[in-house]
């Protein structure tokens, strides 16, 4: 077996990346430096959930598992990417407008949602972005898939400012169902070959409700 091709799916961590309203900004401060130390070291400070990474079932369950527990299988595996791009701003994307993609789906998959989304990344306008629905979450959980990603900052639709917001179904679906969710993804378009292989692992942060990933998706030879 040999990995062709390697394409990166996350953004950078650092005090321009784009956090979710409220959430802090990351970090990375020099704490030994080669010239007085004789290495480089920094102390980095973020958010369980800056940049691209992945949330936990203990994000919105109490009793949920936290990102250190749960089983990397999760996080690693064929993708099927669900091409939902071109959809104007804060659309619901529909079991209707997935279905004829989504023959494919099934336990042990992954569902990449490509938005294009990403383009926005930076701007205001990366908060209004489609998101799925909750019926067509449940349909995909149902179908057995436990890891959906996003290439952009939330599967369920990001509250106007200074609104409390929807009731975060797709949240509460897959999370519910001990699956996780990717978000913040980016570069989906340059997925150009069948048959990804999807890898999103998190860092093991203990007790925590998520962690930074970094995203990949490989084209795999026999
Ligand atoms: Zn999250």
């Amino acid at each position: 077996m040999r990995v062709t091709h390697v394409v990166d799916l996350s953004h950078p961590v650092g005090p321009q990346t784009q956090v979710y309203p409220g959430d802090p900004v990351p970090s990375l401060t020099p704490v030994a430096t080669l010239a007085d130390d004789g290495y480089n070291l920094a102390h980095v400070s973020m958010g369980t959930q800056s940049g691209t990474h992945a949330d936990a079932p203990f994000h919105f369950f109490d009793a949920g598992a936290r990102i250190d527990e749960l089983a990397l299988d999760l996080f690693v595996g064929p993708a099927v990417v669900i091409d939902v791009s071109g959809r104007r701003d804060r659309s619901s994307i529909d079991w209707a407008d997935i279905s004829a993609q989504a023959t494919g789906v099934g336990p042990g998959k992954v569902v990449l949602l490509r938005t294009g989304w990403a383009r926005h990344y930076g701007k205001p306008r990366y908060f209004d972005h489609p998101y799925l629905s909750g019926e067509a979450a449940a349909r995909l959980v149902a179908a057995g898939v436990r890891t959906i990603g996003i290439d952009a900052p939330n599967p369920d639709e990001t509250p106007r400012e200074g609104t409390a917001g929807g009731d975060w179904p797709v949240h509460r679906t897959v999370l519910g169902a001990g699956g996780v969710l990717i978000e913040n993804l980016r570069g989906l378009e340059e997925i150009d070959f069948p048959d990804p292989l999807f890898s999103a692992v998190p860092v093991r942060l203990a007790g925590a409700d998520g962690a930074p990933v970094r995203a990949m998706a490989m084209r795999v030879r026999p």
